[in-house]
């Protein structure tokens, strides 16, 4: 049975504002989950109500099986960890994480020991006589979620935990609190706005757009099998490049050229004559020069830019604009005319009106 289970919940704000529609989710116990989307979607809403601190307007929130929507956070055995995070900053490391526990009134020899143990996992043990402003961004950070993890929780949340900290520490406490994660097996919920830090910690990512869930699946998945245009333009960087055109005769246009959708769609062609379709293609799944099996097509270089492990190649197809991502090595002259190669198989073709992927 699931952990935790989210049936059509639904948010409305008091001033009317309709801001989480039927959102949907069975969790496991210790799966790690993240909310992405763009700002305003939904994610903090719905984290909010998962913790508590918001009400359920429609819709049953259950964990281990029996509904939650009426408790209070600290019945529901939530720990959150907020953006901004505000520690003590008159105490020790030490006393900043025991805090919770000496609340609580649990005793001196137990909440050394947990302190010590929050401590080792998070890296922690040689700052335990510090004051927070004799430490990095990073290890305040990792002070405060030692805070929020010591004491016994089932279900750990995060919103935004590492947007105050600058770009490197950001990818060091990706792999760390990845870390704690598999070390502490805590059911964990994390909120962020970048698809990067989704893609590296998610065991499944739950993608968010305007309030309504759009798809929910592993990394892989979302990347692979997007549903719709907008899972498929924002998970990847850069992003998906798209073509929009009407189904002529068959083909549509891309630039100056043309593209064939016999290779793609089969026996359905028909279906999708006169209609607006959607190509999609990743920057980072084209093959330079001419290959089988492929649409190959020629493009102006207008810029590049060399990233060190990739070069993004900036080209117009006469009036349309893509990205390629490519080896380095292969850099192309500005100005310079290449062709390059979508393999069938890498490409993408969504329903121009519903933006629903066409399989
Ligand atoms: P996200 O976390 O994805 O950035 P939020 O869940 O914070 O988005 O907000 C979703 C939407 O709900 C936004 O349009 C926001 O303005 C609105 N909203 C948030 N809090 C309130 C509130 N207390 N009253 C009315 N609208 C709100």
């Amino acid at each position: 049975m699931a952990y935790l289970t989210l049936k059509n919940i639904n948010k409305i704000y008091p001033n009317g504002y309709h801001a989480v529609h039927d959102f949907n989710l069975e969790m496991d116990k210790g799966e790690f989950i993240v909310f992405v989307g763009p700002s305003g979607c939904g994610k903090s809403t719905t984290l909010r109500m998962i913790a508590g601190l918001e009400d359920i307007s429609n819709g049953e929130f259950l964990i281990d099986g029996k509904r939650a929507n009426e408790q209070g956070p600290r019945e529901r055995g939530i720990a959150m960890v907020f953006q901004s995070y505000a520690l003590y900053p008159q105490m020790t490391v030490y006393d900043n994480i025991a805090f919770g526990l000496e609340l609580q009134g649990a005793d001196e020899e137990y909440i050394e020991e947990k302190v010590l143990n929050t401590a080792r996992i998070l890296g922690l043990t040689e700052y335990l006589d510090r004051l927070p402003r004799a430490l990095s961004g990073g290890q305040r950070q990792r002070v405060a979620i030692g805070r929020a993890l010591i004491r016994k929780v089932g279900i750990f949340l995060m919103d935004e935990p590492l947007s105050n900290l600058d770009a490197k520490q950001r990818v060091t406490m990706r792999s760390e609190i990845t870390q704690i994660h598999r070390e502490t097996g805590a059911t964990t919920i994390y909120v962020t706005h970048d698809q990067t830090e989704a893609m590296t910690m998610a065991d499944r990512i739950v993608v968010m757009k305007d309030g309504y869930v759009q798809q929910v699946g592993t990394p892989r998945e979302l990347y692979f099998d997007p549903v719709n245009v907008f899972v498929a333009g924002f998970i990847g960087e850069p992003p998906m490049n798209f073509v929009k055109g009407i189904v002529e005769g068959g083909k549509i246009k891309f630039g100056g050229e043309t593209i064939d959708l016999k290779h793609k769609l089969g026996d359905r062609l028909k279906e999708y004559e006169g209609k607006e379709i959607v190509f999609g293609f990743r920057p980072e799944s084209i093959v330079l020069g001419k290959q089988p099996e492929s649409y190959v097509i020629p493009a102006d270089v207008e810029l590049t830019e060399m990233l060190g492990d990739n070069t993004n190649v900036y080209i117009k197809v006469g009036e349309a604009q893509s990205i390629l991502k490519i080896d380095p090595h292969d850099t192309p002259e500005v100005d310079s005319q290449i062709t390059f190669s979508i393999p069938f198989k890498n490409v993408y073709l969504f329903d121009g009106k519903t933006e629903s992927v066409i399989k």
